[in-house]
C-alpha cells in the first residue's frame, strides 16, 4: 500500500506543497486534499474584492483543479476530527474516515460567533472570504434603494480594510453612500504604532467613516449592536471583524494545543506529540514564539512545510522554521486606491501604499494560480 499524505485545507501555507504535488505522486506517495470549497481565497485581496478592485477569479486558487491535474485526490468537505492513534481524519457530516501516514493541517481560522444572536441575514463575518462576495451583492442591492447603515465591528486590519472598501464599492457602483460606522472598542486600533493609527483614522474619516470608541461590542442581535455600557445602534449590514481563532479541529481531537486552541507545533512545524502531524498558517500555535495571525507567516512557512512533509514520508531529517522577525511589511488597503504602509520606521499613506500592496498581492497570486 502506498504511503498517504493528507492535507487538511489548501491554505496559504500549503501553496508550495500543492504546487509540487506531482513530485509526491512521482515518488509513489498518494496525496489527498480536504477542503470545504473547490477554491482557496487569498485573504489579503478579500477586501479589494468587496470594493470591486478584484473579481473572485483574480483572488482565488482553483485547489480542486490543481490537485486533480497533478494526480492527487480532492475531497470536497470539512475535516472534523483527527484520530492520531488510528491515523484517520473524520469528515463533518459523514461516517467516512480518511487514512494518512503523514498529515498536514492548514485549516486557518474563523471569526467567533458567540456575540451573535437572532437572525443572521445582513451579518457577514470577515472570514471565510467568500462572505465578502455575498456582502458586496447585498450592499449594492440595499444601497440601490436608499440610505442604509453598514457597521463594522473591530478595528484590526480586516475591519479597517472592509470599512474603506465599502466606501469604494458604493462610490463605484453609484448607489447611495451608506452611513459607515466602525466600532473600534475603547480605543481605535489599539496596540498599533501611533502614526499608523493616525494615518488610518485620517483616511477613513476623509471617506466619512464614523469611528465609535464608546466600548466593546457585547452583543449583536438581529440588526442591533449593543455595547458593553448598554448603548445600542441599528445597522442594515453588520461585519463582525473581530480577532480570529484557530480552527477547532485540534482541541476537538484532543491534540496538544496552545492557549488559543491552535495545533501546538515545534520548530519543525510538527505536532509536539504526534510526529507525523504537521501544520502551518493561522491554525497552529508555534511553541517557540507565538505568531500573529497574519498571512505573512503562513507564506514564509511554505518551503519548510513542503520539505518536512517530504522528509517525513521518506524518513529523512527535518528542517527548522524560523519566523524571520516580527517587523514584517504591513500594508492596509483602505479603498479608493489608497492605503497605509508600515515597515521599520517608515510609515506613509496614500496611493503609493496601495500600489505596492496591489503589486505584491498580484505577484503572489500569479506565482501559485494554475493557468
Ligand atoms: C479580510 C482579511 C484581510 C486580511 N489581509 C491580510 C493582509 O493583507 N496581509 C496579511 O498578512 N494577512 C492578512 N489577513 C490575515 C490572513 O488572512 C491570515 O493570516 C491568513 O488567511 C492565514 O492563512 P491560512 O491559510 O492559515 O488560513 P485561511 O486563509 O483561513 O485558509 C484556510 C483554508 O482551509 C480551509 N478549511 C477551513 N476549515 C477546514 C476544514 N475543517 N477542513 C478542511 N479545510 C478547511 C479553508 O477553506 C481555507 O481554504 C487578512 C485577514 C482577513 C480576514
Amino acid at each position: 500500500m502506498k504511503k498517504q499524505l493528507l492535507l487538511i485545507g489548501g491554505g496559504h501555507a500549503h501553496m508550495v506543497t500543492l504546487a509540487n504535488l506531482q513530485t509526491f505522486v512521482d515518488k509513489g506517495f498518494g496525496v489527498t486534499v480536504i477542503q470545504p470549497s473547490e477554491y482557496h481565497y487569498y485573504s489579503g485581496m478579500g477586501p479589494g474584492m468587496l470594493g470591486g478592485t478584484y473579481q473572485p477569479d483574480d483572488i482565488r486558487f482553483a485547489t480542486r483543479k490543481m490537485v486533480e491535474q497533478k494526480g492527487g485526490r480532492f475531497i470536497l468537505g470539512k475535516a472534523y476530527r483527527i484520530d492520531p492513534h488510528r491515523q484517520v481524519v473524520f469528515l463533518e457530516g459523514t461516517e467516512e474516515e480518511i487514512p494518512y501516514d503523514v498529515l498536514s493541517c492548514n485549516a486557518g481560522s474563523y471569526v467567533p460567533r458567540e456575540s451573535l444572536h437572532g437572525e443572521s441575514t445582513g451579518i457577514f463575518t470577515s472570514k471565510p472570504i467568500e462572505e465578502l462576495l455575498l456582502a458586496r451583492e447585498k450592499i449594492v442591492s440595499l444601497a440601490g434603494t436608499g440610505k442604509i447603515t453598514v457597521a463594522i465591528v473591530g478595528s484590526g486590519p480586516s475591519a479597517i480594510e472592509i470599512a474603506g472598501n465599502v466606501h469604494q464599492l458604493c462610490a463605484q457602483q453609484a448607489v447611495t453612500m451608506p452611513k459607515i460606522q466602525l466600532f473600534g472598542g475603547r480605543n481605535f486600533m489599539s496596540g498599533r504604532p501611533p502614526k499608523v493609527r493616525r494615518l488610518t483614522r485620517n483616511l477613513l474619516e476623509k471617506k466619512g467613516v464614523e469611528i465609535i470608541e464608546a466600548g466593546y461590542v457585547q452583543q449583536i442581535e438581529n440588526n442591533r449592536i449593543r455595547l458593553e455600557h448598554g448603548q445600542e445602534y441599528k445597522a442594515d449590514i453588520i461585519f463582525p471583524a473581530v480577532g480570529v481563532r484557530p480552527s477547532p479541529i485540534f482541541a476537538r481531537s484532543g491534540l496538544p494545543t496552545g492557549p488559543d486552541g491552535g495545533l501546538q507545533v515545534n520548530e519543525f512545524l510538527q505536532s509536539i506529540r504526534y510526529h507525523n502531524i504537521f501544520g502551518g498558517g493561522d491554525c497552529i500555535y508555534f511553541q517557540a514564539e507565538p505568531l500573529d495571525k497574519v498571512g505573512v507567516y503562513a507564506v514564509r512557512q511554505n518551503p519548510v512545510l513542503y520539505g518536512n512533509l517530504m522528509a517525513c514520508l521518506e524518513g529523512r531529517p527535518l528542517a527548522k522554521f524560523s519566523p524571520g522577525g516580527k517587523d514584517y511589511l504591513l500594508i492596509y488597503n483602505l479603498g479608493d486606491g489608497e492605503g497605509v504602509l508600515s515597515k521599520w520606521s517608515i510609515t506613509f499613506s496614500g496611493r503609493l501604499a496601495f500600489t505596492i500592496k496591489d503589486w505584491i498581492d498580484r505577484r503572489f497570486i500569479k506565482a501559485f494560480q494554475e493557468p
